[in-house]
C-alpha cells in the first residue's frame, strides 16, 4: 500500500513495487489510508509523513491498532526523522526525500527477508525446546508465539520492536552493537542510519515501562550498544 499525496511519486513507487511482484493499492489521503488498509490488509505500507486528512504519524498510529504491516515512513527532510524519534510512531523504517526508488525497494525486500524470530536458526540449546520462553524479571517473551508480557499483562509490540527484543533476548549475557542488531533484525544488506535502532529501543522501553537510565529489560552499554537487562 502506498500512501503519498504527490501523485507522480505515488505512481513511481507503485510501479517499482509492481515490477517487484507486489499488488498495490494507492491513496493520497490520510483518512482514506486507514480505511484502505482495513480493506486490503497490506503486508507493506509506504507512508508519507505530510498528507491531507490525517498526517503519516496519525495514520501509522491508527494502522497499528489493527495491522502489523511493515511500515516505511517517507519524510520531507532528514531532520524530520529526528522529530519522529521522539514520537511513538511505530514505523519500521524511515527514508527522507529525495530518495532512490531502488533503495526503497531494497529496504522493503530486506524487511520481508528478515529472519523472523520464530524461524531464525536456533542455537544448540534451543533445538530441543519447542516452547521457548525468555524471561527477564517479570518480562516473559514467547519467541514462537511472538507474545510479550510484563507481570502477566500482554504488551503490544510492532514486528520490528519484537524482533529487536528477541535478538537481545537470544543471548541475554551478550552486548549487541547497533550494527549487530541491524544485521539481526533488518538483514545484512540494509544500509541506512544505525540510529534507527535507538528509535525502536526507545519505543520498546516506553511500551515495556522500562527506564532508559536504569534499563530493567533493555540495558544501554554506553559506547557499545544494548543488552538484555536482568529485569530489576
Ligand atoms: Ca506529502
Amino acid at each position: 500500500m502506498v500512501v503519498e499525496d504527490e501523485a507522480p511519486l505515488a505512481n513511481l513507487i507503485g510501479s517499482y513495487l509492481e515490477r517487484d511482484g507486489f499488488e498495490t493499492a494507492l491513496t493520497g489521503d490520510g483518512t482514506d489510508a486507514v480505511a484502505l488498509a482495513r480493506q486490503v490488509d497490506p503486508d507493506v505500507v509506504v507512508l508519507d509523513l505530510g498528507l491531507p486528512g490525517l498526517d503519516g504519524v496519525e495514520v501509522c498510529r491508527q494502522l497499528r491498532t489493527f495491522s502489523d504491516a511493515y511500515v516505511v515512513m517517507l519524510t520531507a527532510r532528514t531532520e524530520e526523522i529526528d522529530t519522529l524519534i521522539g514520537l511513538s510512531v511505530g514505523a519500521d523504517d524511515y527514508m527522507s526525500k529525495p530518495f532512490s526508488p531502488r533503495e526503497l525497494m531494497a529496504r522493503i525486500q530486506a524487511m520481508l527477508r528478515r529472519p523472523r524470530a520464530s524461524t531464525a536458526t536456533p542455537g544448540p540449546a534451543e533445538t530441543a525446546t519447542t516452547d521457548l520462553i525468555r524471561r527477564a524479571g517479570d518480562l516473559a517473551l514467547d519467541v514462537d508465539g511472538r507474545d510479550v508480557t510484563v507481570a502477566g499483562r500482554p504488551v503490544a509490540l510492532t514486528r520490528t520492536e519484537f524482533d529487536v527484543l528477541a535478538a537481545l533476548a537470544r543471548d541475554p549475557g551478550t552486548v549487541l552493537t547497533r550494527a549487530q542488531l541491524i544485521e539481526a533484525v533488518w538483514g545484512p544488506s540494509w544500509t541506512g542510519d544505525e540510529h534507527l535502532v535507538d528509535v525502536h529501543i526507545g519505543h520498546l522501553r516506553r511500551k515495556l515501562g522500562d527506564d532508559a537510565t536504569r534499563g530493567r529489560y533493555v540495558r544501554t552499554v554506553r559506547g557499545v550498544g544494548y543488552k538484555m537487562g536482568a529485569g530489576q
